[in-house]
C-alpha cells in the first residue's frame, strides 16, 4: 500500500469509529489530550468481548492459572527492582526550532534505517552523519534517554519517599503477588498468574490512533516453570497465542512472528518473539512472548528481603522459578480486529461499508426489526422476540428506525452478524422470521422456536 492509501485506510477507520460510537478522542471538548482515547458504547462492548474471551481461554478454561487484580499504584521499590526506574526509557530528540519532540528510532525508521539494538550514541551519530532533519525540516538536537513512567506523589507530602508511578505494565503486579498465591493456593509448578488492567506510558510521540497510547490496557500472564521447563512452555504459549489470533478473527496471513535477535533483547529476557500484525500503517508489534528467566523473582527477592523461591515437594528441591510471559495489548487487539474487519463491497448494486467481525467479538450479535414501525401487531411481536433473544444471547438491539435497507446498512457498519425481521407472516402464518446474514446478504426463513440454535456464535 502507498503512504496515501495507508493514511486513507486509517482515516476511514477512525471516522467510522467516531461516527458509530466505538472510539472518541480523549477530552474532545477541550481539544483532546494526546495519547488518550475514550471508548463509546460499541467500543466498550468490543473491548469487553476481547477481555472476556481472553480470560476464558487463558484462565477459566485452564486449571493452572490464577487471576489477580493488583493496584495500579505500587511501592516505588517495585520499579527500582524491576529495572524500570533506571532503564524504562526511549530515545528522545528535539526539533531545535519548534521544540517538538520525537522518538529518534522512529525518525531513523522513517528514513529506512533499522534502529533495532542501537544505543543512543549510535543513533545520535547516524542522525548527524546523515543530516537527518525533523519532519518539519528543522535541525535536531542531541539524542537522549527519556524515562516513560508517569511519576506522582502519594499522600500529602511531596518528597522522595512519597514518589510512586502509574504502572507501565501489569507484569510487576503479578511478581509481587507470587508469594501470596503460593501461600494461599499452594499450586504446584508449572502455574501462571494472569491479569487484565490499565498501564501508563508517557510515550514521546503517541500516534497511529489507538496503536501507541499513553493510557493503555494489557492482558498479561506470568507463567512459572522449573528452569529446565521453559522451552516447552514457550512453545506451548507460542501456539496458544497464534490460536488466539485466529479465534478473534484475525487473518493468519496478517500475523507474523519476529524472533528478536540476542543483541536486541530486553535486559530481563533470554528469548523474545514479537507477534507483528499488518496494520494499515505497516507491520508493527501486536503482542510479545518473552522468556524472563528468574530475573524478576530474584530481583524482588533481593530488594525486598522476602524469599520468593519455590519448594518442589517431589524432588525435595528449592529454587527460584523461571518465567514465560505472554503479553497482549487490548487496544492493539481492538485495532487489529477493526482493520481486518473493515470491508467495502457492493451488495445488490449498492456500495456498502461493513465490519466483518467474527461473531464472538461483535459488539451486537443480532438486531431485531419489526417490518413496519406503525403496525402495533408487528412491533409487539418484534419486542417479544427481542426480549427472548436478549435474555438468551445478550447483545441484541431493537431497531425500527427508517426502512429495512437503512437498518441493514446501520447494522452492517457496526458488524452485527444477523438481522431478524418480523413481518405479517410471522404473526398471521408461519411463526417464522427472516434472518439476514451480514456478509452474504442472504435471507432465510427460520421458526422463532429454532432461532437460538440457528444463530451460531
Ligand atoms: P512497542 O515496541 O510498540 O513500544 P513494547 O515492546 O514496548 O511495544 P511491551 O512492553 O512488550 O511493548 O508491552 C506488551 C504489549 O502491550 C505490547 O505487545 C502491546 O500490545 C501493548 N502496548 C505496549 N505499549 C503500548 C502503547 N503505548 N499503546 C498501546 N499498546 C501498547
Amino acid at each position: 500500500m502507498k503512504k496515501e492509501e495507508k493514511n486513507e485506510a486509517m482515516e476511514k477507520l477512525v471516522s467510522l469509529c467516531k461516527r458509530r460510537g466505538f472510539v472518541f478522542q480523549g477530552s474532545e471538548i477541550y481539544g483532546g489530550l494526546a495519547g488518550t482515547w475514550d471508548y463509546g458504547p460499541y467500543g466498550v462492548a468490543l473491548r469487553n468481548n476481547i477481555k472476556n474471551l481472553w480470560w476464558k481461554k487463558f484462565v477459566t478454561d485452564r486449571e493452572d492459572m490464577y487471576g489477580v487484580d493488583a493496584a495500579i499504584l505500587m511501592n516505588q521499590n517495585v520499579w527500582k527492582a524491576s529495572g524500570h526506574v533506571a532503564g524504562f526509557a526511549d530515545p528522545l530528540v528535539d526539533d531545535l526550532k519548534t521544540k517538538k519532540r520525537y522518538r529518534a528510532d522512529h525518525l531513523l525508521e522513517d528514513m529506512g534505517i533499522d534502529p533495532k539494538g542501537m544505543r543512543v550514541q549510535e543513533m545520535d551519530k547516524l542522525i548527524k552523519e546523515k543530516g537527518i532533519k525533523s519532519p518539519d525540516g528543522n535541525p535536531l538536537g542531541e539524542v537522549r534517554q527519556f524515562n516513560m513512567m508517569f511519576k506522582t506523589n502519594v499522600g500529602a507530602t511531596q518528597d522522595e519517599n512519597s514518589v510512586s508511578y502509574l504502572r507501565p505494565e501489569t507484569a510487576q503486579g503479578m511478581f509481587v503477588n507470587f508469594k501470596n498465591i503460593i501461600d494461599t493456593f499452594h499450586p504446584t509448578l508449572p502455574f501462571g498468574l494472569a491479569q487484565v488492567g490499565k498501564a501508563f506510558r508517557n510515550e514521546i510521540a503517541p500516534r497511529d490512533f489507538i496503536f501507541r497510547l499513553r493510557e493503555l490496557e494489557q492482558m498479561e500472564i506470568e507463567y512459572f516453570v522449573s528452569p529446565e521447563g521453559w522451552k516447552e512452555t514457550f512453545e506451548h504459549f507460542r501456539k496458544e497465542m497464534l490460536d488466539w489470533t485466529k479465534e478473534i478473527g484475525l487473518q493468519s496471513g496478517h500475523v507474523h512472528e519476529l524472533e528478536i535477535a540476542p543483541g536486541d533483547l530486553a535486559h530481563y529476557s533470554k528469548r523474545t518473539i514479537d507477534f507483528e500484525f499488518d496494520f494499515p500503517f505497516g507491520k508493527k508489534e501486536l503482542y510479545g512472548l518473552a522468556y524472563r528467566t528468574d530475573f524478576d523473582l530474584k530481583s524482588h527477592s533481593l530488594a525486598s528481603n522476602v524469599d520468593l523461591s519455590y519448594y518442589d515437594e517431589e524432588k525435595k528441591n528449592r529454587f527460584v522459578p523461571h518465567c514465560i510471559e505472554p503479553s497482549f495489548g487490548v487496544d492493539r487487539t481492538f485495532l487489529a480486529i477493526l482493520s481486518d474487519a473493515y470491508t467495502e463491497d457492493t451488495l445488490g448494486d449498492e456500495p456498502r461499508t461493513y465490519l466483518k467481525f467474527a461473531p464472538a467479538v461483535a459488539p451486537v450479535k443480532i438486531a431485531v426489526f419489526p417490518l413496519l414501525k406503525n403496525k402495533p401487531v408487528l412491533v409487539e411481536k418484534a419486542r417479544e422476540v427481542y426480549h427472548m433473544l436478549k435474555k438468551q444471547i445478550g447483545a441484541v438491539e431493537f431497531d425500527d428506525n427508517g426502512n429495512i435497507g437503512k437498518r441493514y446498512r446501520r447494522q452492517d457498519e457496526i458488524g452485527t452478524p444477523y438481522c431478524v425481521t418480523i413481518d405479517f407472516d410471522t404473526v398471521e402464518k408461519d411463526a417464522g422470521v427472516t434472518v439476514r446474514d451480514r456478509d452474504s446478504g442472504k435471507q432465510e426463513r427460520v421458526k422463532i422456536e429454532d432461532l437460538v440454535s440457528y444463530l451460531k456464535f
